[in-house]
C-alpha cells in the first residue's frame, strides 16, 4: 500500500515514530527550521496530522493542508485542535481516552499525598542531613478531608475512588449533575469553600480558561490545596502564585502549567508547591497503549474502517 504523507507536530517517542514511518511518509514540522518552507513544499499533499495532547494545530496551519483528512492526537485532551472547524471541513479527529486514566489518577492522588504530608520537603530535609538536628515538622492527615473534583469524567472518577480509599469524602463540580453518589456542587465557588483539596480534572480550552481564578482560590482558603492535572490554562497562574505567596491557600500540586515547559520563577520559588513536568500519563505501559491507538486510528481511517476513538 502506498504510504500516506502526514505532518508530525510534536516530538514523539521512537515506539510511536517507528510504526508511523512504516505506514506513512512523516514530515517533521516540529523540528523543521523553516516551517513555512516545509508547508510550501509538502502542505498540498498532507493527508494526516499527528500531534501531542499539549500541542496545537491552529486554523491558519490547517488551511495550508487542503488534502487533510484526519488529526490523530497522542493524548486524551484535544484542546489544541479547532474541533468545530475540523467538523465543518470534514476532518476527523481522534484521541487516546481510557488507556491513560489510571496513571493520571495515580499522579493526582500522589500530588494529594505529597502536598498533605509534605513528602517532597521531607525528602529534601533528609538528603540535606537535617534529621540528625531534629524531627521533620508534623503534616496533615487525609482521612476525614474532602476532595472537590472539578470535572468528574473518566479521570475525575478514578481520582475519586483513590481518595475515598484514603478515607476522604468526595464532591464534584461540572456542567451537569451525574448519576453518582458523590455530592454535586453547581457552584464552583461553593465547592472550593467546602473542599480541602480542589482537584482540576476537566478539559482545557477556551471554555475552561482560568476557571480556577482568584475568587475560587480565595474560596478554597488557607485550609485548602489546589491540585491540577488537567491543563495549565484551567488555572489563572498569576492568581495562583499570589495565593501561594500570601498564604491565601495552603499549597498546590501541579502537573501542568500555562506556558509549558516554561514555569514562572516565582512559582518555582514557592516552597508550598509541588511541581511535576507534565508526567501524569508518562509510563512505558500507558504511552505504548496511547501510541497504539494513534497508529490504529490512522490505519483505520486510511483503510476506510471505523475509527477506534473518534472525537469527531
Ligand atoms: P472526560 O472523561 O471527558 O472528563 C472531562 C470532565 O470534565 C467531564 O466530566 C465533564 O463533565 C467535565 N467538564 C467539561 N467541561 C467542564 C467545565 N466547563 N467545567 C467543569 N467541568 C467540565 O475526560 P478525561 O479522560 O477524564 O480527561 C480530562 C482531562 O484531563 C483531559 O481533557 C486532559 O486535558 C487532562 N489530562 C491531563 C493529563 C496530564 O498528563 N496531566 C493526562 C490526561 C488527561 P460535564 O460535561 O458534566 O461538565
Amino acid at each position: 500500500m502506498e504510504k500516506t504523507p502526514v505532518l508530525v507536530l510534536a516530538p514523539l517517542p521512537d515506539f510511536l515514530m517507528e510504526p508511523l514511518h512504516a505506514a506513512h511518509v512523516c514530515h517533521d514540522y516540529f523540528h523543521a527550521e523553516d516551517k513555512n518552507a516545509l508547508l510550501t513544499e509538502v502542505g498540498a499533499e498532507i493527508r494526516g496530522i499527528v500531534m501531542a495532547g499539549g500541542s496545537v494545530s491552529p486554523v491558519p496551519l490547517l488551511e495550508r493542508l487542503p488534502k487533510l483528512e484526519i488529526i490523530s492526537v497522542f493524548g486524551v485532551g484535544y484542546d489544541g485542535v479547532p474541533v468545530d472547524w475540523c467538523q465543518d471541513h470534514g476532518i476527523r479527529v481522534t484521541n487516546t481516552p481510557d488507556v491513560l486514566t489510571e496513571d493520571v489518577a495515580d499522579t493526582a492522588s500522589a500530588l494529594v499525598l505529597m502536598t498533605s504530608r509534605r513528602l517532597v520537603a521531607a525528602n529534601r530535609f533528609l538528603h540535606a542531613g537535617a534529621w540528625t538536628r531534629g524531627p521533620f515538622p508534623l503534616a496533615h492527615a487525609l482521612r476525614g478531608k474532602r476532595a472537590g473534583i472539578v470535572g468528574l469524567g473518566r479521570i475525575g472518577k478514578a481520582i475519586a475512588q483513590r481518595l475515598e480509599a484514603h478515607g476522604m469524602s468526595v464532591a464534584y463540580h461540572g456542567r451537569a449533575r451525574q448519576e453518582v453518589a458523590w455530592e454535586y456542587f453547581e457552584s464552583l465557588i461553593e465547592l472550593a469553600e467546602a473542599a480541602d483539596f480542589l482537584i482540576a480534572a476537566c478539559p482545557g480550552g477556551a471554555a475552561t480558561k482560568h476557571l480556577i481564578n482568584a475568587a475560587v482560590l480565595t474560596a478554597l482558603g488557607a485550609k485548602g490545596t489546589l491540585i491540577n492535572i488537567a491543563r495549565g490554562s484551567v488555572v489563572d497562574e498569576s492568581a495562583l502564585i499570589a495565593a501561594l505567596q500570601s498564604g491565601t491557600i495552603r499549597g498546590a500540586g501541579l502537573d501542568v502549567f500555562e506556558n509549558e515547559p516554561q514555569v514562572p520563577e516565582a512559582l518555582m520559588q514557592c516552597e508550598n508547591a509541588v511541581l511535576l513536568p507534565h508526567l501524569s500519563s508518562g509510563t512505558h505501559e500507558t504511552r505504548r497503549e496511547m501510541a497504539r491507538l494513534v497508529v490504529e486510528n490512522l490505519a483505520a481511517h486510511f483503510s476506510g474502517e471505523p475509527l477506534l476513538t473518534p472525537v469527531c
